[in-house]
């Protein structure tokens, strides 16, 4: 059983204005990093279109309908002061929220044992009817409302180590203690939610860190916090949001992440999908904004997928 690398063309032609950091370049370093030799075993699939119903399992109807309406067919249309769509952005939110979708059915049909969507624009920040911080579509949440939906799965995990909170996937989580939402990121920082001290139901696992914190921390706050809630929610599936933001050489964070930190983190959560759910993993990308550290981390992020 091998791992599945799931993207498509279409993510490559959403194009917020010139010089912003969510660009197409960032997806095609991590394509072309996994074209080496290393990486033939993978599984490669085109992601199909996420259906309107899929979108609506987490956004409002209405919402999901507004946003493809307002792809512009020149220029670009902004959502706020970050998120803007292209002409191409209709394929690629769409293709983004499927790919997640693809993953879980190729991992429950025992195609592949686990996945990464190589997948773009991200989606952690967008709510149930709002977009933001890049994220049109909740790419992640979708995918894990599809496997509860269409596979009968119980209980989902999504775990987020993307150097900003995932407060959409937190707010679509929140009150539904079968579902659970863990959380790595800077703080204080974008977005402001994940904050310290903040009452939280079981289900929501927030591991805020300051700027500057690097593997130590962040391997700490896994083992100690992370890693034993996880293992108490007993997942059926387990979803990473793969950022990779949190990397010393990005210039929108200030952790201090290395590969070698991608790697074990890839790496125990698989183990414990390993003893819980079969080694259903399905990873997708989020942030990252150094091309050259983006695509070493995502080969490393891979290298453990395909190792586990
Ligand atoms: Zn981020």
């Amino acid at each position: 059983m091998t791992t599945a690398l799931i993207t498509h063309p279409a993510c490559l032609r959403h194009e917020p204005p010139p010089g912003h950091p969510e660009r197409p370049a960032r997806l095609q370093s991590i394509l072309t990093a996994l074209e080496a030799d290393e990486f033939r075993p993978l599984v490669r699939r085109e992601a199909p279109e996420a259906s309107l119903d899929q979108l609506s399992r987490v956004h409002d109807r209405d919402y999901a309908k507004e946003v493809l309406a307002a792809i512009p067919t020149r220029g670009v249309a902004h959502f706020d002061a970050d998120t803007a769509v292209s002409p191409g952005s209709r394929d690629a939110i769409l293709r983004a929220a499927g790919a997640v979708v693809e993953g879980v059915d190729m991992v429950m049909k025992g195609e592949v044992k686990n996945v990464f969507c190589a997948v773009r624009p991200p989606g952690h920040h967008a709510l149930p009817d709002r977009a933001m911080g890049f994220c049109l579509f909740n790419n992640v949440a979708v995918g894990a409302a599809h496997a509860r939906a269409v596979h009968g799965l119980e209980r989902v995990a999504v775990i987020d180590f993307d150097v900003h909170h995932g407060n959409g996937t937190e707010a679509m989580f929140f009150s539904d203690p079968s579902l659970f939402y863990a959380s790595t990121h800077q703080w204080p920082f974008y977005p402001g939610t994940g904050r310290p001290g903040e009452a939280r139901p079981e289900n929501i696992v927030d591991l805020p860190l300051p700027a500057g914190a690097g593997g130590a921390e962040f391997r700490r706050a896994f083992s100690e916090t992370l890693l034993p809630a996880l293992t108490t929610f007993r997942p059926d599936m387990v979803f990473i949001s793969a950022g990779f933001d949190a990397h010393q050489d990005d210039p929108l964070g200030q952790m201090r992440l290395v590969e070698s930190d991608y790697f074990w983190a890839t790496q125990v959560l698989c183990e414990v999908a390993a003893r819980q759910c079969a080694g259903r993993v399905v990873s997708t990308l989020e942030g990252g904004y150094d091309l050259d550290a983006l695509a070493r981390s995502a080969r490393v992020h891979v290298q453990a997928l395909m190792a586990a």
